[in-house]
């Protein structure tokens, strides 16, 4: 068994299940996230549900370190959602109001999903 196949596995166990995935049928799944100017990874993501993404609920950020858990910062001193590698701003945080929940709005097409 190689590191990554391990890591898909650990990941897979720690899946949220939650009000919020089980309204969206309970179905998740991790998806990479890519920059779809210079193809960096992102972060990588628990969606919830069918769909495109036009959200990044922060509790649903795996990936990187520094993005993990921002749902308990204020709004205010969290920076837009920037690429890596080439800088890019990919999205900003804001409140998603139906649910209360803290998020980045994505602007169109910033990033691309790979399924893990
Ligand atoms: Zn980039």
């Amino acid at each position: 068994m190689g590191v990554n196949f391990l890591w898909k596995k650990i990941m897979k166990d720690k899946l949220k299940r939650d009000k919020f995935r089980t309204a969206r049928g309970g179905y998740s799944r991790l998806l990479e996230l890519n920059c779809r100017l210079c193809n960096s990874l992102v972060v990588k993501y628990q969606k919830d549900g069918p769909g495109s993404i036009y959200r990044l609920y922060f509790d649903r950020i795996v990936y990187p370190e520094k993005l993990v858990g921002l749902e308990k910062f204020s709004l205010k001193d969290i920076p837009s959602l920037k690429c890596p590698k080439c800088k890019e701003i990919l999205g900003t945080p804001y409140i998603y109001k139906a649910e209360k929940r803290k998020c980045f709005r994505l602007y169109n097409g910033a990033l691309v999903k790979n399924k893990i």
